[in-house]
């Protein structure tokens, strides 16, 4: 690539988490490539004990020899790195000198978008392009070229040296902790309360480990503070992660399965746990009503779940599942809690200012001296061990596309801490 510039950052680009056949964090990379001879040089990274630079701007067009040489590239690295063998992997690559138009980005990145229809806009745009297996992997690269960064983050991701490929990654978790502790704008890096170390992968893949957030000077110095075996070499990605980009307001009837929603109503009916710890309730808004589900995985988020009521109003954050159709939720923001009554005593009897005797169950009460009977038992109101405000599922349980409440949330916001039941932070 000596003849060429990458301009700005690579990009990192998740697309829709619930399709079915995605590989397992449907990811699309894509790079703006120029001419050599960019000014402003901003350093991306250390490849083989050397700076990485990317141009700050934009250079000079390929002309249609250099394109050629570029494919010629991006071929040969794609058929050496991809894991054709993996049923899932169907990767692809597309090289366009007028990239799709953001709405081809957000439609793969929330719902299922048909192949066909990206090789139309690959075709009307003359792309060149290259789809290996089921091709896919077109639709992630489509999309991944068409994302213009609006709430994007990025990631920085070191990478492990070839001969220790498929052993055990060594990444000291107390460094992670020291991250996360340093560098405020990082997020998702270790899920204190279950003990998991989240920037380091658990498939057998190169990357050693992958640092979240909004500040690329914090993440480029964080990389100096991870504790691990030797880093081959790293690189920042600017990314769609952490963004909410995945999900779509939607009322009820409009939910359809495989795509992520944001959907307000109240709690129908009382939660309850099933077997394997999952814990569910109903949703309803004024077309209908769905099941929503908090999963094992999601560990202390389902004491928030369990703590709903009837009638309280809350905004769900979630993918949704085929079969059943259900919302399995990352998310919740609780608006208003309703008053829950529950029995303190018997009445007491308006002329003889005793309390009444119980006549039996759902039978009422009677006044043992005077006869008055009522069926009102005195009620109090029961507190309520959770407070209104955001609460999201835990780092380790965490979607790629999921936007952490820490980027939400600012300072002057009431805010609950996730799965610590009444306490605000
Ligand atoms: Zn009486």
């Amino acid at each position: 690539m000596r003849d060429y510039e990458i301009i700005g950052y690579p990009r990192l680009v998740r697309l829709n988490p619930n399709i079915p056949w995605k590989t397992r964090g449907n990811g699309a990379l894509s790079l703006r490539v120029g001419k050599k001879g960019g000014t402003v040089k901003r350093k991306i990274g250390e490849i083989n004990g050397n700076d990485a630079f990317c141009s700050a701007a934009f250079t000079q067009e390929l002309d249609e020899n250099d394109r050629h040489r570029v494919y010629g590239i991006i071929q040969d690295i794609l058929e050496e790195q991809a894991r054709t063998e993996d049923d899932n992997t169907n990767p692809g690559f597309v090289m366009l000198t007028i990239p799709p138009d953001n709405n081809t980005y957000k439609k793969a990145v929330t719902r299922i978008v048909p192949l066909d229809e990206v090789l139309t806009t690959l075709h009307n745009l003359h792309a060149t392009f290259e789809g290996y297996k089921n091709q896919r992997g077109l639709i992630g690269a489509t999309a991944a070229v068409a994302w213009e960064p609006g709430d994007g983050t990025f990631e920085v991701i070191a990478y492990r040296s070839k001969e220790r490929w498929g052993t055990k990654r060594s990444v000291d978790p107390a460094s992670v902790k020291k991250i996360d502790a340093t560098f405020p704008s990082t997020f998702d890096n270790y899920d204190y309360r279950n003990h998991h170390n989240r920037i380091t992968p658990n498939s057998p893949c190169p990357i050693l480990f992958g640092i979240r957030g909004d500040n690329v000077e914090e993440l480029m110095a964080a990389v100096n503070v991870v504790q691990s075996e030797p880093v081959d070499s790293w690189l920042v990605f600017e990314s769609n992660q952490g963004t909410d980009d995945h999900l779509q307001r939607k009322q009820v009837i409009q939910i359809k399965p495989f795509e992520s929603v944001i959907t307000e109503g109240q709690v129908e009916e009382n939660p309850r746990t099933i077997q394997g710890g999952h814990v569910l309730f109903t949703l309803k808004d004024s077309t209908g009503t769905i099941p929503c589900a908090a999963y094992e995985p999601t560990k202390e988020f389902r004491t928030i779940i369990r703590a709903l009521r009837t009638g309280d109003t809350v905004e769900v954050y979630g993918g949704v599942r085929e079969q059943p159709l259900t919302i399995n939720l990352e998310k919740i923001n609780i608006k208003h809690l309703t008053t829950v009554l529950v029995k303190a005593e018997n009445p007491v009897c308006p002329v003889c200012g005793k309390h009444m005797k119980s006549r039996g169950a759902e039978q009422g009460y009677k006044c043992m001296i005077c006869k008055t009977s009522s069926d009102e038992p005195v009620m109090r109101e029961q507190p309520r061990p959770i407070a209104p405000g955001f609460y999201e599922v835990p780092v380790c349980a965490r979607r790629h596309l999921s936007k952490p409440l820490k980027r939400i949330i600012t300072p002057t916001t009431v805010v609950v801490a996730t799965g610590t039941v009444g306490t605000r932070r």
